[in-house]
């Protein structure tokens, strides 16, 4: 006996099975992908250099958000730089997304353009760069260096504003521009590859100078407030930024060497979404770092996007800043 089908009933079965999936699947994977994963094993045996911390002169640290989402809970993401004012001149570490992402997405193929609206395109700039920086006070003008934590499109897209300033990049990041796959994928925007080569770059080379637990080091004004590291794995070149106001007050900002403060404390590899160019080094980065921070719990680490860990430097959120005191603005 044949058994007659209902194409409507069919259709209306297939369609909530579709909806099921997402209402139910979508979280489930994210959950999974968030919670489901395992520690990486401790590396446990890493000596340290302790930072020399007795020349510092009067600095500042300022959080210049450009766009945000998921609110501010643990999970909130944020596109942010820093910025360091400093007697011998202003520096600003990373700065989001370009104010023309669409305009650049759309030179990519439908499903590139789709993964680039899904995940940076969430931290798009809601104001420009040179906006956030003015809100805070800042004369652009006084800052003299950027400084990305590595070359992708969400780091380096809002130094599209700040035309003149020079940009400090290692030869290796410098190489990864021309990355080939970075460029078709979009994780490095032709645009601003080209913007980079274009006489801004400054040639960042490290001194075989051990700093904390770390081999090679760049003192930038050679009086231990801003000193940079190598962080290599995300990208070949990828760098973390030491800003250190005071022996109590110091923060280590690891661009995308993590997502959130939590893959450093409990030794997670970063979830899926974020891919790294060289995975072995990039878990190596989080082993590293939670080492760092067994070390040095007082140490406030800063992921990129992860909010809440800029939050635990500057409670009262974007557009502050923090001085050697302490004390907020
Ligand atoms: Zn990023």
């Amino acid at each position: 006996m044949k058994i007659k089908r209902n194409p409507l009933r069919v259709i209306l079965f297939t369609v909530s099975i579709v909806i099921a999936a997402i209402l139910f699947g979508v979280p489930a994977f994210l959950a999974v992908a968030l919670y489901g994963r395992r520690p990486l094993p401790p590396l446990g045996h890493l000596s340290r250099t302790p930072a020399n911390l007795s020349r510092l002169p009067r600095t500042e640290v300022c959080w210049v958000e450009t766009g945000h989402a998921f609110g501010s809970g643990s999970f909130a993401m944020t596109a942010s730089g820093l910025l360091i004012r400093h007697p011998k001149g202003d520096v600003l570490i990373d700065g989001g997304n370009s104010s023309r992402f669409e305009e650049e997405a759309s030179q990519f193929p439908m499903w590139q353009r789709l993964v680039m609206i899904a995940i940076p395109g969430r931290l798009k700039p809601r104001g420009s760069l040179p906006e956030a920086l003015r809100a805070l006070g800042e004369r652009l003008r006084k800052i003299q260096l950027l400084i990305p934590s590595h070359a992708h499109l969400d780091h380096v897209g809002g130094y599209e504003d700040l035309p003149r300033i020079p940009v400090l990049l290692s030869p290796l990041e410098l190489n990864y521009l021309y990355d080939r796959k970075a460029l078709q994928t979009g994780a490095v925007i032709p645009q601003q590859a080209k913007m980079l080569e274009d006489g801004r770059a400054r040639e960042l080379r490290f001194s075989d100078t051990p700093y904390e637990i770390f081999q090679q080091s760049f003192d930038l004004y050679e009086d231990g407030s801003i000193v940079l590291v190598p962080l290599p794995g995300h990208t070949p070149g990828s760098v973390g930024v030491f800003i250190n106001l005071d022996a109590d007050h110091r923060i280590f900002y690891v661009g995308d060497a993590a997502l959130q403060v939590r893959e450093i404390t409990e030794r997670l590899r970063k979830p899926f979404f974020l891919q790294d160019v060289e995975p072995g080094k990039a878990a190596e980065a989080v082993q590293q770092l939670n080492e760092l921070h067994r070390m040095l719990p007082t140490l406030v680490m800063i992921p990129a996007h992860g909010r809440s860990g800029f939050f635990s430097a500057f409670p009262g959120g974007p557009g502050t800043c923090q001085s050697a005191r302490g004390g907020l603005e």
